[in-house]
């Protein structure tokens, strides 16, 4: 046993001493495996369904190895909101488990902390002077100055929320700013919070700060970086790097594009006359950066409003891809105009060579100008310039994979105002391998990493690849805790294809009753899960009202409003998409009833998916299960995994698709779910099963019509007669 497990061991047996813990053995597996990676600096991946506690069996074991070892370890969780319930939840407890703590840091993006120049300058022009002085008292009793830290404080004094719409985009540090010339540099928050990264020993941090982070070592040949140099990389919430990941590296250039180009021209002119300010600015050299920023912008929208496009199918057209031999694949070639490239490209590069003059053209002015400035004067316009060469560099780089794409796919799609070009890559696992995996020791873990039982889809889209792999079993006793419901065939026809597909209505129709019944059944208690937005709006319009059940629908306000509704509100139901099938957290009653409307198949319309399509198909391998199934059993999983979250929570699922009983892969699917889970076909036997087991079912209510007789006469078990349909 290595003094590294003792040390975990001891802690875990402080926390096993505190009341209201119980020893878990999976997390304690899990634990002594991270001890294992750590001390053998090899990559590694876990599996550690939910219940296991897998942010403790990674924290006691890294905090140990920093103090030991002196080593810098920065842990990533998908979100933002992860990241902080890391470190303001599991930290401070994992921590208390010591009798000595190493230096940790908690590192987000610029945008999550408040500028203390734009409260305390003035620069608020459209926000209300009562509230700017609530500002400046804020900044007296701030700590972090994060948004949630302002909305506890704006709401002990009582603010109405509707006073505070827009108003941290206003106050938000900007994406660049005079920095070290700025009076408040020494105390602003972001600084603070990027030199506490830069010295701790373990940093808790966001999947997009770190992908941030090896672009900026890459585009400044690893002279700069955000976390400075570290040891081990532990990735949470794994499953969600591919996104995360071609999410960094994609780039639309658009009219929004252009014209926070152009703001970000007008706040370096600012920057550098706050910079300047003092009882004789220099006006000569201030007037002359202000006319090199105008002609900037002229040249900037000329470019861009200058090109004409034709009109554009809905679902976009590729203009471009690499490897260019893609362009003949049929799955691509049918949606493929090269000839618009031109276009595209004549902007990409003029944006880019206005960009280069801009900069050339500031460094000329300052080396001429340099008799009117005084030596301070200077130094301080070279530092904003520098601060904002980062930022115009950034953009000169996504700007170039528009122009040429090294690996990946161009395309041009419709908007509202007008047209979008757009970049995206086919895959990231060559990026991930060079930028991140060859760099450290990485672990990668998550809930929901293996499909079939394997590791190999998750580790080939990441480029991955390791022996040392853990996969841990179910903590919830599902068996007991959760029964599925398969309508019975002839109840929901075949989804359709498309909205305009013919019997569309129809199937509409008929998916609404069957969640009407559902919710009957469970008195709302519900998430609804869609894969598709239009599919969403069409079935709740359908939904008649439902006395005490309130129907809540993503994007009629906030992601994290709409959970916290949830929450609170024991009846209501969450009709959600992409971003409620993971990480979705509502344990307890609340959600009693997950209902899975279809298997969440992507279906290849967009330039982007027929390009994968036709990249899978150049490697003679089919499409469908080599991707599009694959990701489908993994957002299955996903999204099942919504509803048990503790071990004494009970509930049902219901997967509405009909191709879970008509298709081969619908037993495929259902093998990918835990074991022993009863199945139902008939509402009346899934409500005796419910009614069994909670009080919630007294009141069932819904007419003989929506309940159709079962093709499964007997109730099935998943994972038994799985080759029998
Ligand atoms: S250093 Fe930049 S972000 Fe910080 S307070 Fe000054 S201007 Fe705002």
């Amino acid at each position: 046993m290595s003094a590294l497990w003792n040390d975990v061991e001891r802690a875990f047996q402080r926390l096993e001493a505190q009341p209201g813990f119980e020893m878990r053995s999976a997390q304690r597996a899990m634990a002594q495996f991270v001890c294992e990676w750590l001390e053998s600096r090899t990559m590694g991946v876990v599996e550690a369904p939910t219940g296991v506690g897998k942010s403790l069996a990674v924290l006691l074991p890294a905090i140990a190895f920093c103090l030991r070892n002196n080593a810098r370890i920065v842990i990533s969780t998908y979100t933002n909101v992860l990241a902080e319930q890391y470190w303001r939840k599991d930290l401070p407890l994992a921590l208390s488990l010591f009798p000595k703590a190493p230096v940790v840091a908690l590192a987000m993006g610029r945008n999550r902390y408040a500028c203390i120049d734009a409260i305390r300058g003035n620069k608020l022009p459209r926000v209300r002077p009562e509230l700017v002085r609530m500002l400046q008292e804020w900044l007296g009793v701030a700590h972090e100055g994060v948004e949630a830290e302002l909305d506890a404080f704006l709401r002990r004094k009582s603010v109405p929320p509707a006073f505070k719409a827009g108003l941290w985009d206003a106050i938000a540090v900007p994406p660049a700013c005079r920095a070290r010339v700025c009076p408040y540099y020494r105390m602003c928050f972001y600084y603070q919070a990027r030199r506490r990264a830069a010295q701790a020993q373990l940093v808790i941090t966001n999947h997009a700060f770190v992908l941030t982070d090896a672009q900026v070592r890459l585009t400044t040949n690893e002279e700069s970086s955000l976390l400075d140099d570290y040891d081990f990389l532990i990735v949470d919430e794994a499953h969600d790097l591919m996104d995360a990941a071609a999410t960094a590296l994609e780039f639309d250039l658009d009219e929004a594009f252009v014209e926070s180009l152009i703001a970000y021209a007008a706040t370096l002119s600012n920057q550098i006359a706050y910079a300047l300010e003092s009882e004789q600015p220099p006006l000569g050299f201030l007037m002359s950066v202000q006319r090199l920023a105008e002609q900037f912008v002229r040249c900037c929208r000329t470019a861009f409003e200058q090109v004409e496009m034709p009109q554009l199918p809905p679902d976009g057209i590729a203009t471009r891809v690499a490897p260019a031999a893609l362009a003949e694949m049929p799955a691509l070639s049918a949606a493929f105009r090269a000839d618009l490239h031109t276009k595209v490209k004549h902007i990409a590069d003029t944006l880019r060579a206005e960009i280069r003059t801009l900069l050339h053209e500031l460094t000329q002015t300052l080396q001429a100008m340099r008799d009117q400035l005084t030596e301070a004067e200077r130094q301080a316009a070279a530092e904003v310039i520098q601060q904002f060469a980062y930022g115009f560099t950034q953009m000169d780089g996504s700007l170039s994979r528009l122009s040429e794409p090294p690996e990946g796919v161009c395309w041009l799609e419709p908007t509202e105002t007008g047209w979008k070009a757009c970049y995206a890559p086919l895959e990231v696992a060559d990026w991930l391998r060079t930028h991140l995996w060859q760099k450290r020791p990485s672990l990668l873990m998550s809930a929901t990493l293996t499909i079939d039982g394997q590791f190999d889809f998750f580790m080939q889209q990441l480029g991955l690849e390791t022996p040392h792999r853990l996969r841990l079993p179910q903590v919830f006793d599902y068996a007991r805790q959760c029964a599925l419901y398969l309508p019975p065939l002839g109840t929901i026809p075949e989804p359709p294809s498309s909205p305009s597909a013919p019997g569309a209505g129809e199937y509409y129709q008929r998916l609404a009753a069957q969640i009407e019944a559902l919710l009957r059944l469970t008195k709302g208690r519900a998430l609804v899960l869609f894969a598709s937005r239009h599919e969403m709006h069409e079935v709740a319009q359908r939904l008649p009202d439902l006395p005490g059940i309130r129907i809540l629908i993503q994007g009629e306000s906030s992601n994290a409003d709409l959970s916290k509704q949830f929450r609170e509100d024991v009846h209501s139901v969450l009709f959600g998409l992409r971003s409620f099938w993971t990480g979705f957290d509502a344990p307890g009653e609340t959600l009693t009833n997950l209902i899975l409307t279809r298997i969440p198949f992507e279906v290849p319309t967009t330039p982007l998916q027929r390009a994968r399509k036709a990249r899978i198909e150049a490697q003679g391998a089919d499409a469908f299960r080599a991707w599009t199934l694959p990701l489908a059993k993994l957002q299955m999983r996903q999204g099942f995994g919504r509803l048990i979250r503790r071990s004494d929570d009970v509930g049902i699922v219901a997967i509405l698709d009909p191709r879970m009983r008509t298709r081969a892969y619908g037993w495929e699917i259902l093998n990918n779910l835990p074991e022993g889970i009863p199945i139902f076909d008939s509402l009346e036997a899934l409500a005796e099963w419910l009614r069994q087991r909670t009080d919630l079912a007294n009141t069932i209510s819904f007419s003989s019509r929506q309940i159709a007789s079962g093709l499964l006469k007997d109730k099935l078990v998943v994972g038994e007669n799985a080759d029998t349909t």
